[in-house]
């Protein structure tokens, strides 16, 4: 399929020990929160395959899923997410939005220049992240937290997969795979590829 990609190299960042304790992804507050994952064609395909229903997806062709309500709490819950288990039933074929987080792939404020970076609502990366001092000039730079080196390297793998042929084709015809600008994010890098695909593509207002 044309919107096929390979998955994102490398050891998943979380330790799975750890995403299984932990209450934050694959739920949502909101029925239409902003963060609930994009799923491309091929990755709604393979969903369904995988027992996750059609009515979950409102766009075969492309599309956010519709989340459920929790049956048990307040918020609402990604369809593949076992609530009992705390795991994703789908996680072999878990969508590129799933696999990337807690890195985040933004626009910025301007929505002019794409943002890669990581998310400090990731209970195990604000732990592992370090205080610092910006230096003098940092414009990108939002927050004062820094990854330590191992982690750092993952994302520069990410960050360098995001920008292959492969996926930069696949995000031009799934531009929603970039979110508008989250304020705290943490930004690490630009992605100047990215943005001059989607903006020659004609596909980078995805407001
Ligand atoms: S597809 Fe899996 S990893 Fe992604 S939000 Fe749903 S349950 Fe979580």
């Amino acid at each position: 399929m044309a919107d096929s990609i390979p998955m994102i190299p490398g050891p998943q960042v979380v330790p799975s020990a750890i995403c299984v304790r932990c209450e934050v992804c694959c739920r949502f507050p909101e029925h239409d929160s902003l963060l609930r994952p994009y799923f491309t064609a091929s990755e709604i395909q393979q969903a369904l395959t995988h027992g996750v229903p059609p009515s979950s997806f409102p766009d075969h062709r492309g599309s956010q899923v519709e989340v459920v309500p929790h049956p048990t709490d307040e918020g609402f819950l990604c369809p593949a997410f076992d609530p009992a288990t705390h795991h994703c039933r789908i996680y072999e074929v878990r969508p590129l939005d799933c696999q990337l987080y807690p890195f985040a792939l933004m626009w910025n404020e301007q929505h002019d220049i794409v943002l890669f970076g990581w998310d400090p609502l990731c209970p195990f990366l604000l732990e592992q992240s370090l205080e610092v001092t910006p230096l003098k000039g940092e414009k990108l730079r939002r927050s004062i937290r820094e990854l330590p080196r191992t982690l750092m390297d993952q994302a520069r793998t990410v960050a360098t997969y995001l920008e292959s042929e492969d996926v930069l084709s696949t995000l031009a015809i799934h531009p929603r795979l970039v979110t508008p600008f989250q304020p705290d994010v943490v930004v690490l890098q630009r992605l100047d590829r990215l943005t001059v695909t989607l903006q020659s593509s004609g596909t980078g207002d995805t407001r």
